[in-house]
């Protein structure tokens, strides 16, 4: 439940409320909006069985939350949530753009990769060291010595960098290399790296599952949040359908509805939910059109010869004239870029 306070409670009041809740054993979420704040309740309800609250000093009214999910919820948190990467914010009022390679493979393939993207206006690199992929043969990612490698680019160009986290092994090791860690796709249900990942306090880009709804995945991001980090940005990247022409299909509707359900911000991955280079530019442009805060988008300096998801990665000249031709569309709906 949340309890919303009138407009210009007493911070006494609001500590009073606070205060009897957590004698109870509860958890009580402030969230202070411009005249109103919100007292989101998490834990077991019954608790308060024996307690008027409306009778509490400055309370206007009690709100039941009937999603399992609370601290993503909007209703605890009406205002959006920013997330700062590096000197990057996500859900405000910039486009923000993660591109890089599907797979961190040499310095050299790195270091361009990062050099071309901040170029075109990316702010982040990505590239993957631990790879989740379908087959057990094919390239599985160059571990901590990928992790290093985006560090030398982050170092060289400013650029913030994430990469994907697959074990606590991974988590442990990316700590000391990134500023954002990514739970993808396939892991998004693996709750306990979910918990891992909010332990470590950093910024964490959780990836739509491959079959997951929108309540599973706001579940998903509840995880992390339930351990004290509450900095979750989430990617659509397209969920499996019946559909075979496209390797996903993307799930533009999940943008407004996240828009509705979640303060969390929210991005698209046109490459994954494509797979196929040519489909990029129009999913972008569309996922901009929605209202997405970002996009992430694979990059190579040669994507005929990538080790992983060259199909669907673009070049760097295509990837700055996508850039160039989203701009205006970007700022129509109010995101600077
Ligand atoms: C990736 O971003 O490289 C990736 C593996 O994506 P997903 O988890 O969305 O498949
Ligand atoms: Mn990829």
């Amino acid at each position: 439940m949340i309890i919303v306070m009138k407009p210009h409670a007493k911070p006494e009041s609001v500590q009073r409320i606070k205060n009897m809740i957590e004698s109870k054993g509860l958890d009580a979420h402030i969230s202070n909006g411009k005249e109103v704040t919100i007292i989101g309740v998490v834990g077991d309800k019954s608790k308060l069985n024996d307690q008027n609250l409306e009778i509490f000093d400055d309370v206007d009214k009690i709100v039941p939350v009937t999603e399992s999910y609370k601290l993503a919820n909007k209703k605890f948190h009406p205002e959006p949530s920013l997330i700062k990467v590096g000197n990057t914010v996500i859900g405000g009022d910039s486009l923000v753009i993660m591109s890089g390679p599907c797979a961190v493979e040499s310095a050299e393939q790195v270091l361009a990769t990062a050099h071309a993207i901040k170029k075109s206006g990316a702010q982040i690199l990505r590239g993957g060291a631990y790879k989740p992929r379908t087959s057990p043969y094919a390239f599985q990612g160059l571990e901590e010595d990928g992790l290093k490698l985006m560090k030398e680019a982050k170092d060289e160009t400013g650029l913030s960098v994430i990469c994907e986290v697959t074990s606590l092994a991974a988590v442990e090791a990316a700590v000391k290399y990134v500023d954002m860690l990514q739970i993808g796709a396939r892991n998004m249900q693996n709750f306990y790296l979910l918990k891992e990942v909010g332990k470590t306090g950093l910024p964490v880009l959780l990836k739509r599952g491959l079959s997951a709804t929108i309540d599973e995945w706001l579940n998903a991001s509840e995880y992390i949040i339930a351990e004290g980090n509450p900095n979750v940005v989430l990617c659509e990247r397209g969920i499996r359908t019946f559909e075979t022409a496209t390797r996903n299909t993307l799930d533009i509707s999940a943008v407004p509805v996240i828009k509705e359900k979640s303060h969390l911000p929210i991005i698209v991955d046109p490459s994954h939910a494509t797979g196929v280079r040519k489909y990029v530019k129009p999913l972008a442009m569309s996922a901009i059109a929605a209202g997405a805060d970002g996009l992430m988008i694979e990059t190579h300096p040669d994507p005929a010869s990538a080790l992983s998801d060259g199909p669907q990665s673009l070049t760097f000249e295509q990837f700055d004239l996508l850039c160039k031709e989203l701009r205006p569309l970007a700022n129509l709906m109010g995101k600077k870029f």
